[in-house]
């Protein structure tokens, strides 16, 4: 069994996985130069291969999705417009109020069944440009897969169909694409499709992919331009990054189709709690109905870690730091835990 941080099973989440000696080995070795230069060549071939990937003219290396996301918003979203997006979205949830806290944008939301994408539901909240009493919507958000829906992969025909009708109302969609790499390998969905229905889209290397630190923008070549401006002006223009970036591209080689494996282990963790495997798509299970923070303590002294994400909601992660001896021990000591505390 792999022991993960702290000689746990850690299903926290995803970013909690640690470099691999063969990826530490590739950060050692790889040629670095001034990124703000625009002289790093492991930097400049990161972007340039992602940008390929999802099908976009031009890419950016960032130090977070965070940021890979606000810079998106803000390249499509002008101040005094409206971002629109699901309640539950990570960029109108986790990123500390950045779009309106750096850029003045405002933002509307839609209430969404667990995170899945309606077009129809956005289509109708969408308000015109040019009308006098109205905060004008300039972009649609999409997250896929949907980190509070559990990891769900949303749905092709509804990406497509948001996407076709922006197209005739001059609106732009970002997708925050944190985990588009686990929609991918889930869905047999080719990047380059997910990417040809976004304007800008934020992909991210340090989650399940597994490197320490990284995300990558890609949009078109005048909007990537711009995006350079922005993350210099918030402080993230890196200088020698390629030791970064080096991570991120043996990821991307050598982490991507494995994910597979982490879909089949969050389905076998699903399976073993009971938990309905239909709403397990990628690579987290959600426990409902149980004192989370009793369960997250158990557990604890177990060594198994689980993420808490409301009083009666647990979550589980898995990834690259946890192998099968890994999920097979997590699913035991929960299996007691949960069971123990609905005896009490
Ligand atoms: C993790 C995550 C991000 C970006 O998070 P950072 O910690 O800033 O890298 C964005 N969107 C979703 C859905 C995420 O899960």
């Amino acid at each position: 069994m792999t022991i993960s941080n702290g000689g746990s099973v850690d299903l926290r989440s995803d970013t909690l996985t640690r470099p691999t000696a063969a990826m530490r080995r590739a950060m050692a070795e790889a040629l670095v130069g001034d990124d703000v230069y625009r002289e790093d060549p492991t930097v400049n071939a990161l972007e340039e291969r992602v940008a390929e990937l999802f099908g976009h003219e031009a890419a950016l290396f960032v130090p977070s999705g965070t940021m890979g996301n606000q810079i998106g918003l803000r390249l499509v979203c002008e101040p005094g417009q409206e971002v629109l997006g699901d309640a539950d979205a990570h960029v109108l949830t986790y990123e500390m109020g950045a779009a309106a806290a750096l850029f003045g944008l405002s933002s509307r939301t839609v209430v969404s069944e667990g995170g899945r994408l309606s077009a129809d539901q956005l289509i109708a909240q969408v308000r015109p440009h040019g009308d006098w009493h109205l905060t004008a919507t300039a972009a649609i958000a999409v997250e896929n897969t949907h980190n509070r829906g559990g990891g769900l992969v949303q749905p092709l025909a509804e990406l497509e169909r948001l996407f076709e009708w922006s197209r005739t109302a001059g609106v732009n969609v970002h997708l925050d694409g944190a985990r588009v790499f686990n929609a991918s390998v889930a869905s047999g969905v080719p990047l380059s499709t997910y990417g040809r229905l976004a304007d800008t889209a934020s992909v991210c290397l340090s989650k399940g992919l597994g490197a320490p630190v990284g995300s990558v923008l890609v949009a078109g070549a005048e909007r990537i331009a711009a995006a350079r401006l922005w993350r210099k002006r918030l402080g993230g223009g890196m200088r020698q990054v390629g030791v970064l970036a080096a991570a991120a591209a043996y990821a991307l080689g050598h982490h991507l189709d494995r994910l597979a494996e982490d879909h089949e282990h969050a389905r076998l963790l699903a399976e073993r709690l009971g938990v309905d495997p239909a709403t397990v798509e990628t690579n987290m299970v959600v426990v409902d109905d149980v004192p989370a923070p009793a369960v997250a303590e158990a557990a604890r002294a177990q060594g198994v870690l689980v993420g808490q994400v409301s009083a009666r909601r647990v979550r589980l992660v898995t990834h690259l730091d946890v192998d099968r001896a890994g999920v097979e021990h997590a699913a035991k000591v929960l299996t007691q835990v949960i069971g123990d505390l609905a005896g009490r």
